[in-house]
């Protein structure tokens, strides 16, 4: 870990996040706050551990330090301590107590119900300081890990070139949207796209050119759908869209759409080079009340359903093209 560009994080995230007050004692509460606003910290103020838990649960998301002492009137330190940590917010709270008694056993009460830090009162204000920093820190890099944990996600997920569903996450919404569709009693659509003779664009202005076809396909794909339809690369040249909530004739129509969507404009590649391109599809249905679905459903049965489904559509792709390329073919149920 690069120290000096942590520190970076830790300056900006000290901006962006708050510090949670509460200490029931006036003239050191606003000392405190004005100790910290002095030094550039966004401060909540809380007179007593009642008030600082409401004001938590309103402002959580902007909360990143909480600062509490220990004995407060109608709820203490300990108690605000426990509730924050009884509750899910979707990123950590560093949690620092302030007391006037150095007792060990207390310190030892407090880390044990989720505080991070324990500081004695009266405050050193540098010391203080540098711990609310400290806590920042934990912060910084729990945003690092979060953001890491997207970016993993994402190449988990989605196909570099296009920018589409990768396969294996293609079958994850494929499942998803099937299990909607029984809840629903509706039919799903699955569309089996691929691109009429790829094997020459590759041939004649190389696979590079083909690479960018590709993905321009599946950005004009993406932009005839919904944001909750799905598209997702197959496999090489090969997409599948799938949509729930149509009638055949929708179903049908929206095939269509995309067959025109890809067909009417040439791929502009560079100033010079246009080359138009077409697809042909098949459409399966998954229709559950066609397949004795009654309630739940096995994923391994579900998974089986979906790949008849996926079968059938493949034969209307093959069947578009034997008859001619450049057209959609709807399967049988
Ligand atoms: P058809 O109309 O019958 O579909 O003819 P086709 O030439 O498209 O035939 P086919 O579907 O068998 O060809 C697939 C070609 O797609 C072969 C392969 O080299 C190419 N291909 C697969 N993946 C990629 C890729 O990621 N990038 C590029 N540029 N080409 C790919
Ligand atoms: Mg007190
Ligand atoms: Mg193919
Ligand atoms: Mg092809």
């Amino acid at each position: 870990m690069d120290y000096k560009k942590l520190n970076e994080l830790v300056n900006k995230v000290a901006q962006s996040l708050k510090v949670l007050l509460a200490e029931d004692n006036v003239f050191l509460r606003k000392k405190t706050c004005s100790l910290l606003t002095k030094n550039g910290f966004h401060v909540i103020e809380a007179k007593n551990g009642k008030e600082a838990w409401e004001k938590f649960k309103e402002n959580y998301d902007e909360i990143g330090v909480v600062v509490l002492d220990w004995v407060m009137p109608e709820m203490d330190g300990l108690e605000v301590c426990r509730l924050i940590r009884s509750t899910n917010i979707g990123h950590y709270t560093y949690i620092i107590f302030l007391s006037g008694v150095e007792d060990r056993e207390k310190i030892a009460k407090c880390l044990e119900v989720g505080a991070d830090d324990y500081i004695m009162k009266p405050i050193h204000q540098k010391e203080f300081l540098a711990r609310i920093k400290a806590g920042l820190r934990i912060i910084a890099l729990e945003k690092l890990l979060m953001e890491a944990n997207e970016k993993l996600e994402r190449l988990a997920t989605i196909d570099e070139l296009t920018g589409v569903f990768n396969r294996r996450a293609l079958f994850n919404e494929l499942k998803k949207s099937a299990h909607f569709a029984i809840r629903a009693k509706k039919k799903l659509y699955i569309v089996m796209i691929d691109i009429d003779h790829f094997k020459k664009i590759n041939d004649t202005y190389g696979h590079q050119v083909g690479d960018l076809v590709l993905k321009e396909l599946a950005q004009r794909l993406r932009s005839e759908l919904r944001p909750y339809d799905i598209i997702g690369r197959y496999g090489g040249e090969e997409f599948l869209v799938a949509f729930v909530n149509k009638q055949e004739r929708e179903a049908a129509e929206i095939g269509e759409r995309l067959r025109q969507a890809v067909k009417t404009n040439p791929f502009q590649i560079d100033e010079e080079l246009f080359i138009t391109v077409t697809i042909s599809a098949g459409i399966g249905i998954f229709d559950p009340a066609q397949c004795n679905i009654e309630g739940t459903i096995s994923e391994e049965d579900l998974m089986q359903e979906l790949s008849k489904v996926i079968e059938r559509a493949d034969k209307a792709l093959y069947e578009a093209k034997v008859k001619g390329r450049d057209r959609i073919i709807m399967s049988k149920i």
